[in-house]
């Protein structure tokens, strides 16, 4: 059964493919499966009968459900009314002859087409050009399955017999961890695993292996699969054993790494209260280390550090802050009197506490994992907690081609012949992606392990063999531009910023339940920063009151009908449009509200405005922006519900392409549906892609990879093998407690690093 909301995408795609598109592209359905589509007609429209017609026939609903269907995708913000002019007398402002209807996406698809500063300037972009992805996704009616002996479905009793086998045939054991399960997934607003999870978590519980590699599209659920399965891991081998083991969690970048803290925490505090209630002493502890984690409670205080990170509580969702307690601090709920405060002392909080007594789930990035390996010093994770890795977790491990590829699967390594060394520990590894071409074979090359020592599982072959069929469907809409040589892609930037902050503005003063919002991908941060500042410029200078007033700009009237691809002015509701619109600008001669919608993101910006960045993108309703520029720091596997459009300057590796597009339509509040522009620029090998017969496959955002080759990682260069050396012997001395120079004094004379060589040439096997 699809829920109410699962409907409303479903209908909302329908209308797009089985509509618009024939009006857009009038040979729409002549062409070829991998030919685009063109932006033919931007004049178009849907009259209001045809709409409901088509829910009622094409979706066997009633007439009236139709309109209701009809009504509720116009008030949310999805459909968007189309007039032929608006008067003004005095203060009231009328909206006159409807003309019909459209998407929102296609409607915003023509106008991105159409660009331009002045209404009588030749086109910015040439030939725009579209294709369009349908696919099915997991969604929340397919996350059902948990655990059971006596269940009808297989699913969910291979499970049970899975975990019963993994814990010894305690079945006492396997109760707890399913209590543990469903209080967990009551939190996240779910009732239990998708098949496409069980599967995979039951084939990690059953099999023995080195490395395994999991694959599967963004939003499909990955992070739940390794998250459970290392939890299975360490209530067997640190509860029940008896075992100090680790269980590392390595993300390449720090955003990504707190985005998915929530979750440890959420699953960890579940486990801890589950697991005290029935009576264990011991509980599973938690750190995030990476450059940005205090060393300790006098750092915190100096620096007045507040909140964590901007975790939320687990309980009652409010932030996570740092209390100080003598010399110690803990992560406690800034809402005194909530539950979590008597169970917080699972979260270690700064480097001194994590060197004192080691996390068990240690969440971290490969740069500080280096680091800690190559540190013995007490005071911070060390060498000696990293030998006890029993199991490492490596997401999005396709960013880790090439050399830092090298370096890291070297590092791996190591890691794993030190717990073996040391502590007779067989560290296993599990390699996530949603791209992953050739996946056995690279994880084969990357960590040194022999294929048939590796398991593999993949959402897209699974889904073939089982059969299956998510519940959820998602629409993505690509749109390839390529710029006018007159006009530079940084001018196009910044006028669809304005148009989608206009459009962000107006949303939010009809108080639409859908706040739309968008990320514009640019690589370099110099260009970045010089289009958001002609962004701001723009709005100085009055934009965008030609697309509101017409070239005439006269704010009385407006006689180009919104549907001419130029206008915005069908966006504003009609009774703000005098206070929040003309007002203004006969005010001030602009509309300075829409700077305040836009922000930006990348490695120079300042922690407080990236948090800032970040949270608007996951509550709109608080932190308000609409537009986000972005390096490739958002690129990756956070959840952001609203963004449901983005601009991605220049073509990149087709991989990259998807995984940026990916950010959009990943949730129901935007109907799963994603707008994504790929704007060329004028260099020659990005205008070749006009000509590129394989532009279908290489845009799909969920591209064939059985079809690509494995990508190059240089675990062999002579190079990285010396380095490799060099890191095991550097860390085989912190290891048995010598000064290895990786924190507090740095070397600081030439006799100092002559000694250290010498020790290092001392100790080299
Ligand atoms: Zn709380």
């Amino acid at each position: 059964m699809h829920s109410y909301e699962e409907k409303l995408a479903r209908v909302y795609h329908g209308i797009i493919l089985d509509l618009e598109l024939e009006k857009i592209d009038p040979n729409a359905f002549n062409r070829k499966q991998n030919e685009a589509y063109v932006v033919q007609n931007s004049e178009y429209s849907l009259s209001k009968d045809e709409v409901i017609d088509y829910i009622a026939k094409k979706f066997g609903e009633s007439l009236q459900q139709a309109q209701k269907i009809f009504d509720d995708l116009l008030n949310r913000g999805f459909l968007v009314t189309l007039y032929d002019k608006f008067v003004t007398k005095n203060t009231s402002i009328k909206f006159k002859d409807v003309i019909g209807y459209r998407t929102l996406h296609m409607d915003l698809l023509v106008r991105s087409a159409h660009i331009r500063t002045y209404y009588y300037y030749p086109e910015y972009v040439m030939s725009p050009r579209f294709f369009i992805y349908k696919f099915n996704v997991p969604s929340r009616e397919d996350r059902i399955i948990i655990p059971r002996r006596d269940s009808s479905i297989a699913d969910e009793r291979n499970l049970y017999f899975a975990l019963l086998k993994f814990f010894n045939g305690n079945e006492r054991v396997v109760k707890i961890f399913i209590r543990i399960l469903r209080q967990y997934f009551l939190s996240l607003g779910t009732k239990g695993l998708d098949k496409f999870q069980a599967y995979s978590l039951a084939k990690l519980i059953e099999n023995s292996y080195k490395a395994s590699v999991i694959t599967a599209p963004t939003g499909s659920g990955k992070t739940e699969i390794f998250l459970i399965y290392a939890l299975t891991e360490a209530i067997k081998t640190n509860i029940l054993e008896g075992n100090d083991y680790k269980y590392v969690f390595v993300y390449p970048r720090k955003v990504l790494a707190v985005d998915q803290a929530n979750r440890f925490i959420r699953i960890l505090y579940a486990t801890n209260y589950i697991l005290m209630q029935e009576g264990y002493k011991k509980i599973l502890s938690f750190g995030l280390r990476d450059g940005l984690t205090p060393r300790d409670s006098l750092e915190i205080k100096q620096k007045n550090i507040r909140e964590f990170r901007g975790i939320k509580c687990p309980e009652c969702g409010k932030p996570l802050i740092y209390r100080i307690q003598g010399k110690d601090a803990r992560i406690s709920c800034s809402n005194d009197s909530c539950r979590f405060n008597e169970l917080n002392k699972f979260i270690i909080a700064t480097k001194r506490a994590m060197g004192n007594t080691p996390p068990d789930f240690i969440v971290t990035n490969p740069w500080a994992l280096e680091t800690r390996f190559l540190d013995g010093s007490s005071d911070d994770i060390n060498s000696k907690t990293l030998s006890r890795a029993k199991l490492i977790i490596v997401d999005e491990t396709h960013e880790y081609t090439g050399i830092s590829g090298g370096l890291i699967g070297a590092l791996l390594s190591t890691i794993r012949e030190h717990a073996r060394t040391f502590n007779g520990i067989e560290t296993k590894v599990i390699l996530s992606s949603a791209t992953m071409p050739g996946a056995k074979i690279f994880a084969s090359k990357f960590l040194g392990v022999p294929e048939y020592q590796i398991i593999e599982t993949d959402f897209e072959s699974f889904r073939q063999k089982s059969g299956w069929i998510p519940l959820g469907e998602r629409l993505m809409i690509v749109a390839l531009f390529h710029m006018n040589p007159r006009y530079s892609w940084s001018t196009y930037a910044q006028l669809w910023a304005v148009m989608i902050a206009f459009l962000g503005f107006s949303y939010r003063i009809a108080n639409k339940k859908f706040i739309p919002q968008a990320i514009i991908f640019i690589n370099n941060i110099r260009e970045l920063r010089k289009t958001f500042v002609g962004f701001q410029e723009n709005i100085s200078l009055g934009e965008p009151r030609d697309h509101i007033f017409g070239p005439s700009a006269s704010p009385d009237s407006c006689t180009i009908s919104s549907m001419d691809p130029y206008m915005y002015w069908h966006y504003i509701p009609e009774k703000k449009f005098h206070s929040e619109i003309i007002a203004k600008y006969k005010a001030s001669g602009k509309l300075d509200d829409l700077k305040e919608l836009a922000g930006k993101i990348y490695s120079k910006v300042e922690q407080e405005e990236r948090l800032r960045v970040i949270e608007s993108l996951k509550k709109p309703q608080e932190e308000k922006i609409n537009v986000v520029f972005g390096t490739s720091s958002l690129e990756l596997g956070v959840d952001y519900d609203n963004v449901s459009f983005i601009l991605n300057i220049g073509i990149e590796n087709p991989l990259i392409l998807a995984q940026r597009l990916g950010r959009g339509g990943r949730s129901l509040r935007c109907l799963r549906t994603v707008l994504g522009i790929i704007l060329t620029r004028n260099i020659p090998s990005e205008a070749f892609t006009l000509y590129d017969i394989d532009l279908y496959e290489k845009l799909n955002p969920c591209p064939d990879t059985s079809r690509l080759q494995p990508k190059p990682v240089a675990t062999g260069n002579p190079q990285i093998l010396k380095r490799a050396l060099l890191t095991k012997t550097i860390s085989t001395l912190a290891y048995h407690g010598k000064h290895t120079y990786s924190s507090r004094r740095a070397i600081k004379s030439k006799s100092q690093l002559k000694r250290f060589i010498k020790l290092i040439l001392d100790n080299l096997k």
